[in-house]
């Protein structure tokens, strides 16, 4: 019997794990991971930015996570000799509306404690040559990373002092018990453990439900899909560049985004995949397309973003429109230079009345804890929010510095 199970071998779940295991060394703690390798999931298939925490809500989990997951991850990736660069994110205004949001948002950085600098249609040029606008936001902490690789960093660390990670371990039940947890895993196998973190990410409503706590959420997949630009265009930018978000749907616009290799990324766009894990074109899964019919939130939640999600679709099927979204701030981009590039899903919960759940989602039994919504920017802050989960372990399982 182990004394905690963590589920989920993405960035959360392995972050985690190695904050458990560090904070109590003398506990056996195992991590189950359905796949046959660690961040197969979100974690290895997103933007790779290092985000500063420009927008969030000011006093919400997601801006204090964030703000303090940048020094993390940029302390990690240095003493680990893991590739980073903060090379700066600058939001573009590409119109007089636009202009007078970045003031408000000028405003809400500041009061996240985040460092920015309005710039003019000057200084942009000069910074960003290919770039066109009216004006800008400089931020010089954001930056870029290869989460994959910290992720698989941070395993080494956790088997370093003791923990194990079992693959191809599939959760398909949970049963507690007042003494202790069983798992039930997809081969047929029962294990028992005394205590569950459930990581799940795209499918942490599945595992939640499994404990009763998922009856006025769900998760609804969006897949992001990029492109990459042709090699000609690897130099088109310096920093990171990033639309004026609508304050309505701060997560939707496509950036471009120098990534880790050397090349550039546009993307993501925001449309409602029909499989959780359909990277695919057109990928389908009976299962997850019946859960979301079934759920009252989530037709609530395509009512209220009709005409938005209808924008998604239309740019992912015709790449001409995807392409002038891009034009709007990097006109030299022509339609042969946006080449294929994986897509990801993210896992976004959905509240019965079809609420989208921008903050972090934590819901525990007397001997289970589920992060039921670890939106982005979780990679960026996967370190600070282990802390905050190991936190609730000690709260909620009652464990002692010894954990016992
Ligand atoms: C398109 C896109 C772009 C993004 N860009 C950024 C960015 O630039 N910067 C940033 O900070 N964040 C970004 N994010 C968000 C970030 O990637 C995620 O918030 C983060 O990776 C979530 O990590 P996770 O560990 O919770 O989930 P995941 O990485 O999805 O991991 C969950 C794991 O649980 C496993 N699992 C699920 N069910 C079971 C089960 N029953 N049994 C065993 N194992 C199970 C899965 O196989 C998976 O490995 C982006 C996300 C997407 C999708």
């Amino acid at each position: 019997m182990t004394d905690i199970t963590i589920i989920g071998g993405g960035i959360v779940g392995i972050a985690t794990a190695l904050a458990v295991q560090r904070a109590w060394p003398g506990l056996a703690v195992q991590l189950l991971e359905k796949e046959d390798t660690l961040a197969r999931h979100q974690t290895g298939r997103n933007s790779g930015v290092i985000h500063a925490g420009i927008y969030y809500a000011p006093g919400s989990l997601k801006a204090e996570f964030c703000r303090r997951g940048v020094a993390a991850t940029v302390r990690f990736c240095t003493e680990h000799q893991l590739p980073f660069e903060q090379c700066g994110k600058l939001l573009v205004a590409t119109s007089q509306d636009e202009a007078e949001r970045l003031a408000a948002l000028t405003e809400r950085a500041r009061t996240n404690g985040i460092d920015v600098r309005p710039i003019s249609a000057t200084e942009l040029r000069e910074r960003e040559p290919n770039i066109a606008g009216l004006a800008g936001l400089l931020s010089p902490t954001t930056g870029i990373a290869d989460y994959a690789a910290i992720t698989n960093k941070m395993a080494e660390l956790f088997t370093a002092l003791g923990g194990e990670i079992v693959y191809d371990a599939r959760v398909t039940g949970i049963d507690e018990s007042p003494s202790d947890v069983t798992l039930s895993l997809a081969d047929g196998q029962r294990q028992r453990t005394r205590r569950v973190i459930a990581c799940a990410g795209l499918d942490a409503d599945r595992l939640a439900a499994m404990c009763g706590l998922a009856d006025d959420f769900a998760i609804v997949p969006f897949k992001g899909e990029y492109y990459r630009l042709a090699p000609r265009h690897d130099s088109v930018v310096n920093h990171l560049i990033y639309p004026v978000p609508d304050p309505d749907l701060p997560f939707l616009g496509i950036h471009l985004t120098r990534m880790i290799g050397g090349y550039v990324t546009v993307g993501p766009n925001a449309v409602l995949s029909l499989a959780r894990e359909g990277y695919g074109g057109w990928a389908m899964s009976a299962r997850d397309m019946g859960a979301m019919a079934r759920f009252p939130g989530f037709w609530r939640t395509i009512g209220a973003n009709l005409s938005s999600g209808v924008g998604e679709m239309a740019s992912s099927v015709f790449r001409r429109r995807y392409l002038r979204k891009c034009q709007r701030y990097c006109p030299s981009l022509e339609l042969s230079d946006l080449q294929p590039h994986p897509p990801g899903i993210r896992a976004q919960a959905v509240m019965r009345d079809g609420t989208l759940v921008h903050d972090f989602l934590i819901r525990n039994t007397a001997r289970t804890i589920h992060i039921c919504n670890a939106p982005s920017p979780a990679a960026t802050s996967a370190m600070p929010i282990a802390d905050h989960i190991r936190d609730e372990a000690a709260r909620v399982f009652g464990l002692n510095t010894k954990g016992t």
